[in-house]
């Protein structure tokens, strides 16, 4: 939600523009400040932010995206495998001029990418020695200094574009880079680096042998759709080690969230994953259900996350209007039911805030602190009435929380209050 003063909005942020009521009421009647959630030297990403929301040092904990949209996937990493995104991307030209034309390769289907990582799984495996033999990686070389024949490395379909790789003993120290930040560049430098790189080179390379060929993009390429011409590897790491949330305070809990990472960040927290019907992270995802299954889990359970990625996709959209109706549709369908459990049942306290901004104008996550706004008031926090939750007033009132971690002790301050 967060953003900068837009030209088409009369240099109003969204969150000025937009008529949002119950979040107004929550800034001006319990507690409103800014908290810088994301560690200055760490990307801010959703996933990074909600850990950092949920009390988790990311500094400490992260270990990169893979690992946790494995965890969303059911995909359980042993302690030496390193989980690596794996897109079905399409390349353009070739050799030193080889461009990124698509991260998503036109946001292929899942079923043609799932037969594109089948062919691939079977090449890899045929190959087996061909990758080990006098690999420089001692994971797939033998004591004898021969390959050992399989490379157990494992590619797991999921949705569209996006994609799943398990390389077992494999090194999450190389650098990659997210091919969506790479549109239309040439390749070549961005290409994984450092130590056991060769090996990520050669799974592509060998999805670059058979890919382009293969029926699945011959299709493609005659309906003008772009060709699944090559994988691309990136966000590695291995399972983080986390403590789960009931362990760190005793509390159990829920996530409502339609975003892979922010589902695994439940897994390992070992919060309850709830699925809404007709939630798609999308300005058309079901907000008032989204609402609904959160209070029901309230019956049960002492805490629950819930995100809502409508607004960031209206900023990677560069959409101003959809990020105010965005707004304006989670006040009205999501904040006006949970502001009314914690008004008339009491015994609730609500924190609201953006994970990182996404400003329209530059259509990607920036760094600088966020508004946030807890009701009722939690103890240790001051109350500025007349305040409406938008950037400025929020940053006017000098309350300011330099660590997103700290917000959860406010949070649950508030509860025994
Ligand atoms: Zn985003």
């Amino acid at each position: 939600m967060a953003d900068w003063p837009v030209p088409s909005l009369g240099d109003k942020t969204p969150l000025e523009a937009a008529n949002k009521p119950r979040m107004d009421f929550m800034a001006s009647q319990g507690a409103l400040g800014m908290v810088q959630v994301v560690p200055k030297e760490m990307y801010p990403g959703s996933d990074v932010s909600n850990l950092s929301i949920i009390g988790y040092d990311p500094r400490e904990v992260y270990t990169g995206r893979s690992p946790l949209e494995a965890a969303s996937m059911g995909v359980e990493l042993r302690q030496d495998d390193v989980a690596f995104r794996c897109n079905v991307v399409c390349l353009r030209n070739a050799g030193a001029d080889t461009e990124m034309e698509d991260y998503s390769a036109g946001h292929i289907t899942t079923p043609e990418a799932a037969e594109l990582l089948e062919a691939l799984q079977k090449q890899v495996d045929d190959r087996g020695c061909g990758i080990c033999e006098g690999s420089a990686i001692p994971s797939l070389v033998d004591p004898a200094g021969k390959g050992t024949g399989d490379s157990g490395v494992r590619f797991y379909p999921g949705v569209s574009y996006r994609h799943l790789m398990v390389w077992p003993g494999g090194n999450d120290a190389v650098r990659t880079t997210p091919p969506h930040d790479i549109h239309g560049k040439k390749i070549t430098e961005f290409l994984p680096k450092g130590e056991s790189a060769e090996f990520l080179l050669e799974l592509m390379e060998i999805s670059r042998e058979i890919f382009p060929d293969h029926p699945v993009n011959r299709k493609r390429v005659e309906a003008g759709k772009p060709s699944g011409n090559s994988i691309w590897l990136w966000g590695q790491g291995k399972a983080p080690r986390m403590q789960t949330f009931r362990e760190k305070y005793g509390l159990s809990g829920s996530v409502v969230a339609a975003v892979d990472l922010i589902r695994g960040i439940g897994v390992y927290a070992g919060l309850k994953l709830v699925t809404v019907p007709g939630a798609t992270g999308y300005i058309d995802t079901n907000f008032r259900g989204k609402a609904e299954y959160a209070l029901r889990e309230l019956e049960s359970k002492d805490f629950v996350l819930i995100h809502v990625e409508a607004p960031d996709e209206a900023g990677h959209n560069g959409s101003a209007p959809d990020k105010v109706r965005a707004i304006e549709r989670i006040d009205e369908e999501m904040v006006a039911p949970i502001l009314d459990r914690a008004r008339n049942g009491g015994d609730l306290t609500v924190l609201l805030l953006p994970d990182h901004p996404t400003p329209v104008a530059i259509r990607t996550h920036s760094q600088e602190p966020v508004p946030f706004a807890f009701y009722p008031a939690p103890p240790g926090l001051s109350s500025f009435p007349g305040k409406r939750y938008t950037e400025a007033d929020a940053k006017a009132t000098g309350q300011f929380l330099d660590a997103g971690t700290r917000l959860i002790g406010y949070l649950l301050a508030g509860r025994n209050a």
